[in-house]
């Protein structure tokens, strides 16, 4: 719901941008790719309307045609904005509030979701979004909040890339917490994604995989999704063969896979991501963030509900 008023709110900012922008006689150069992060957009739709010139409008017929082209104009603006994937880290509402270790999804569907945590990180982000970036794939980045303080243009750099990006507290520590300090971890740690990268992510990981420690229950309260995973890859522990077995033996159609792309020396997650992906490829998957996973399962039971009726 907050979402939503949210998404609201954004539209009509976004109308009222582009109306003034039409009104002055501008033909707004607005990307329409789909994952655009939402700041930049309004900042692009401002920036250009100050920065163009006036047309003169001599009489007043022309005016009135002049009002009546751009108002469609910007019809046809709003309708393509609200058709636009808005936001690439918001679940469905069924799911917002809730624990989700996998989707449900039948077996024609082999898509997985392959998720990175602890980031942003100096390097090995960046050469896992190089992987990404040549294998085609979107996935999703669980962040912690005082790396990305650290680390900003790395964070800059995975959410332009087009990746879903989720809160991993400010901390990343295995503590309880009352209500206050969780809100310190969660709340923080969104503000910063937002402020960095337009986002407003509303999946969180628990640090540790903790659920009943205060952070998990203040993060359902919020409307967050809480976000396991199905296929854990151990690649903090382990060797780069047995990690690419770890995720081959648990994967899974409607799986989440879990990875490490900071915190520590992540070499070894590198190192055996091509791979990961190939012989996930082979298998027939379809790579895609976990909010799209969300929305496969949701798409899949209206399906299932229209089929039933
Ligand atoms: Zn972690």
């Amino acid at each position: 719901m907050k979402v939503l008023l949210r998404r609201q709110k954004t539209l009509i900012l976004a109308f009222i941008a582009a109306t003034v922008s039409f009104l002055l006689g501008v033909t707004l150069p607005i990307n329409l790719r789909a994952n655009q992060p939402l700041k930049p957009i309004q900042a692009q739709v401002l920036t250009v309307s100050q920065s163009q010139e006036q047309k003169p409008i001599s009489n007043i017929n022309q005016f009135k045609q002049a009002i009546a082209h751009r108002v469609e104009f910007s019809q046809q603006a709003l309708a393509q904005l609200q058709g636009m994937r808005f936001q690439s880290s918001t679940v469905p509402d069924q799911f917002q509030g809730t624990t989700i270790r996998e989707a449900k999804l039948d077996s024609q569907h082999k898509a997985i979701a392959l998720t990175f945590d602890d980031g942003p990180w100096p390097k090995t982000t960046t050469q896992i979004l190089d992987i990404l970036k040549e294998n085609n794939i979107k996935a999703t980045f669980f962040w912690v909040g005082r790396y990305l303080q650290t680390y900003p243009e790395i964070g800059k750099q995975v959410a332009a890339a087009g990746h879903a990006i989720g809160n991993h507290t400010w901390n990343h520590q295995y503590l309880k917490y009352n209500q206050d300090g969780a809100a310190r971890e969660i709340d923080r740690t969104s503000s910063l994604i937002e402020e960095l990268t337009g986002i407003q992510t509303s999946i969180f990981r628990p640090p540790g995989g903790i659920l009943n420690n205060g952070l998990a229950a203040y993060a359902q309260k919020k409307n967050y999704a809480v976000v396991m995973w199905s296929a854990d890859s151990f690649d903090w522990r382990t060797l780069t063969e047995s990690l690419i077995d770890n995720v081959m033996k648990q994967a899974k159609s409607g799986g989440i896979v879990l990875m490490h792309d900071g915190g520590g020396n992540r070499a070894r997650t590198v190192k055996a991501l091509p791979d990961i992906i190939a012989r996930l490829r082979k298998e027939g998957y379809i790579f895609v963030t976990v909010p799209e996973l969300l929305q496969m399962q949701e798409q899949e039971l209206k399906r299932q509900e229209t089929a039933q009726k």
